[in-house]
Order: C-alpha cells, then structure tokens, then sequence
C-alpha cells in the first residue's frame, strides 16, 4: 500500500516535471525561429561578419544572476562583449592554481587584445548574500560554499567593520567590496599583471542596479561607487589590496 501510494506520487511528479520542461522548450525553440526570422534576417551583414571571426571590445566579468543581460544593459552589439560569469562574478587569485576564469581572461588579453576589464556586481546578488549568511542555512550548496571562499575576506570585514549596519547596506557594501576584491585578484592573474605594467590593459568595477537600471563606477579619486561617467572611464589602477581596504 505504502509502495503504490509512492509509485503513484513518482509518477505525478514526473508528468508535472515533463510537461513544465516541454513548455520551457517550446519557449526557446520558438524564441530561435523569430530570432531567424525577424532579428538574424534584418541584421545578416553583422552576423556574417561574425561568422568570419571575432573582435571584442570589452572582457565582461559578471554574476551569473538571470537578471543581468550584459548586451542589454551596456547596448551593446553581439561580438562587442567577451563575457565571463559566474556565481557573485569571482577572479579565482593566481593561488588557486589552473582556473576557467584565468584562462577566459588569458584568452581575452593575450589572443583576443581586450584592452578594457569590467568586473559588474549587482545589486541583490544572492551569490554574496549566501556569503554573508550562516553557511548552515545553505548545506545543500556545498560546492557554492567553497566556491565563496574565493570571497571570504569580504565577510571578515563585513563582520569586522560593518556588523551594525542594517542588513540590506551590510549586503550593499559587500556587493561593491566584492568588486574592488576581484579587482585586486584580477591582477594577479600573469597575463594581466603584464598588460598592467605596459599600460596595455585597463580594469573598472562596476555595479548594476536593478530597482533603477542604473550603473555605478568605481571611483579611485572618490573611493567609492558614483553613476557611471566618463571620469570613472579612465580606469581603475593598482586596486588596493582587502587588508588596507579594511584599514580605511
Ligand atoms: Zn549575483
């Protein structure tokens, strides 16, 4: 009795699974026919012009968060942005040995001659909101746990500094610290810190807001977050390691 009553429940939630992934498919598939039809079709010179290689110019470093569409929210042409993402949008240090991040960046600097890195946070990333939370409130996330350790100073600081702040500007200043953090790790990375000294590469942080659309830069000068303009396009120069952040 138990077994059928099992059987039974299985069975309901396949069918209910099934048919929620057919309806998710049809959506994609009939999304790649009007993108033949009505966007591929008004654009074929550009795409053909992909076809025959590419030439970005710009290395897009963002969370995998659904929310952000790079393209979109910079206006961006397809070919225009070489895009590495990831969970809270993290540069693995040269310590961490042979990474898929520190070979997308290789690739954009050294084959590709990406002369201009954005690191992009957003707001409400649940990436690093998981960072500042009780790792026992995510014990079925245990790889994204350990993925975040790539992160962990900005928790010790957050916990060390910031621990009577609310908890939504806690989230918000780990979010941007976040950013100034894989900044500094990003130079570690060789193939940068090369560029770096011949001045042949330029890195930013920045972060997208979604309650407004905005995007804010940041700003050595300011030390801080400010609305994207074109003194923060200058770039962002030997970002100060987390210990000295910390300090102030
Ligand atoms: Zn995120």
């Amino acid at each position: 009795m138990g077994a059928h009553y099992i059987r039974v429940k299985v069975c309901a939630l396949s069918i209910q699974s099934h048919t929620w992934v057919n309806l998710v498919m049809k959506e994609l598939i009939d999304g790649t026919r009007q993108f033949k039809k009505n966007v591929y079709k008004t654009q074929k010179p550009l795409f053909q012009k992909l076809s025959k290689g590419q030439h970005p110019k710009a290395l897009f470093i963002t969370c995998s968060d659904s929310r952000i569409a790079p393209n979109l929210i910079t206006q961006m042409q397809p070919g225009d942005l070489f895009v590495l993402r990831n969970a809270g949008n993290i540069v693995p240090p040269v310590s961490a040995g042979v990474t898929g991040q520190a070979a997308t960046i290789e690739f954009a600097v050294n084959a590709l001659g990406v002369k201009d890195i954005v690191i992009c946070g957003h707001s409400q990333c649940g990436a690093i909101q998981a960072l500042l939370d009780d790792p026992a409130k995510h014990k079925d996330l245990p790889t994204v746990l350990a993925w975040l350790e790539h992160a962990k100073p900005i928790r010790q600081m957050i916990d060390t500094l910031y621990h009577r702040m609310p908890e939504a500007k806690k989230l918000q200043k780990a979010i941007e610290q976040n950013v100034l953090l894989q900044l500094h790790n990003l130079q570690t990375l060789p193939a940068v810190a090369a560029k770096l000294a011949s001045g042949g590469v330029r890195l930013h942080g920045w972060m997208y807001e979604f309650e407004t659309g905005k995007m804010l830069a940041y700003s050595p000068k300011k030390d801080q977050f400010i609305n994207v303009t074109k003194d923060v396009a200058g770039g962002v120069y030997n970002v100060r390691p987390l210990q000295k952040l910390a300090a102030g």
